[in-house]
């Protein structure tokens, strides 16, 4: 079998995770697969270059940035060779480079666009196991870039699908996929299973457990992926399509922080407003999440819409300059929000799920600014202070829902 392995920062953060990782790859090798594995960079080695950097230009170019994280993972890379070759394994490092992982030009966000096979095969043909890069990439300038925070994950998936790997194994600190952060809701229960689909939502709705591209890429190109930690020899959680799993009305709830929302007050009432917001964004590349325009009054709308925090400054500043030209009477945000989501395959067939959502945001007394639900996903705005509380209600009240639909 071809077995494609990740681990995560923390899986390989010092000397005795390194030769722990070296040992679980060795294992693999030995029962006669062909192992390539994907790293990141160690620990906190990427924030802490992000540090060195700031210290000398916070607005340092994206291109220089990606020079500088990319070093993170070539470093793990090198060192778990050494492990393995102490261990008398062969091993070879290779960046992305040497494989040949080319990407789109965007430093700092690219999105992968082909992998060579050759040079990794090569290798493998030597019988050597090989140890590649994870997160970076080479653009048509032949530049360095990066995938994203977190891009590892596309890395193994991208490199399973082009190798048409049997297995793709992503090893991390935890033990699988729970149905919500283990360190805020304690009753949090791992997912033995989940469709791609699900996983996608959960993950861009801020569970951190895998990059968003990944999950995407494994859909697209049906790579069946294992989550599990690298710690322990729990089974972890396996996702694959939609039809081989079990439709649970709830999978999880996922929150994420890193959102602000913005609200252009009295734009005109008139055809076109809406678009010629939207298309400045658009221009600039700013992603925009939730939209809700306001039933018109005396001529004039409300449109509010949430964004990333990152993006919050360009965003206000833009529309301070287009005010005018738009209309509008004021723009006005609120970066201190919460975004809480539930995600499920079930909740298509299922009415009143809503509802109950609803009814455990009220029992916690938790407000609810914003709304926006999909096929398989509800998503509220809150306060950030009842980010927990809120978690903890939702998980608690779908918990005792499911367990009365599994009764019936
Ligand atoms: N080292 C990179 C990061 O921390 C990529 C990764 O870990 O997947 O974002
Ligand atoms: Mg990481």
């Amino acid at each position: 079998m071809l077995v494609v392995q990740k681990y995560g920062g923390s899986s390989v953060a010092d000397a005795e995770r390194i030769f722990n990782v070296a040992g679980r790859i060795a294992e693999c090798y030995d029962q006669g697969n062909d192992v390539v594995v994907v790293l990141s960079a160690q620990g906190d080695t990427t924030d802490d270059l992000i540090a060195k950097a700031a210290e000398i230009d916070p607005n340092a170019s994206k291109r220089e940035m990606d020079m500088l994280l990319s070093t993170g993972e070539q470093q793990s890379v090198a060192l778990m060779a050494m492990a393995l070759n102490k261990m008398g394994y062969a091993a070879v490092s290779l960046n992305a480079m040497q494989v040949g992982i080319s990407t789109t030009s965007e430093y700092s966000n690219a999105k992968i666009k082909l992998i060579s096979r050759g040079r990794i095969e090569q290798e493998l043909e030597r019988k050597n196991i090989v140890i590649v890069t994870g997160f970076q990439g080479i653009n048509k300038y032949e530049d360095i870039t990066t995938l994203g925070r977190g891009g590892s994950d596309t890395s193994a998936v991208a490199i399973a699908a082009a190798l048409r790997a049997d297995k793709c194994e992503i090893y991390t600190d935890v033990n699988g996929v729970y149905t919500a952060d283990p360190r805020v809701v304690k009753d949090a229960r791992k997912i033995d299973e989940i469709s791609y689909s699900e996983m996608a939502e959960l993950a861009s709705l801020g569970a951190k457990v895998l990059h968003t591209r990944s999950v995407e890429i494994a859909q697209k190109y049906n790579v069946e992926l294992v989550v599990r930690s690298s710690l322990t020899r729990e089974e972890g959680t396996v996702i694959k399509g939609e039809n081989s799993v079990e439709k649970i009305l709830v999978s999880g709830v996922a929150s994420d922080k890193d959102v602000a929302r913005v609200t252009i007050e009295g734009i005109d009432d008139k055809p076109g407003k809406a678009f010629e917001v939207f298309a400045l964004f658009d221009k600039k590349k700013i992603s925009v999440d939730i939209i809700i325009q306001s039933i018109g009054r005396g001529g004039t709308n409300d449109i509010s819409f949430t964004i990333e925090k990152s993006s919050l400054k360009n965003v206000i500043q833009l529309l301070e300059e287009y005010k005018e030209k738009l209309g509008a009477k004021k723009i006005t945000f609120d970066d201190k929000i919460a975004k809480v989501s539930i995600v499920g395959a079930g909740m298509a067939t299922h009415s009143g799920v809503a509802s109950l959502m609803f009814e455990a945001l009220y029992d916690a007394g938790v407000n609810i600014k914003m709304i926006s639900t999909s096929e398989i996903k509800i998503s509220v705005l809150i306060d950030e202070k009842d980010e927990e509380s809120a978690l903890i209600a939702i998980h608690d009240k779908f918990q005792l829902a499911m367990q009365s639909l599994r009764q019936n």
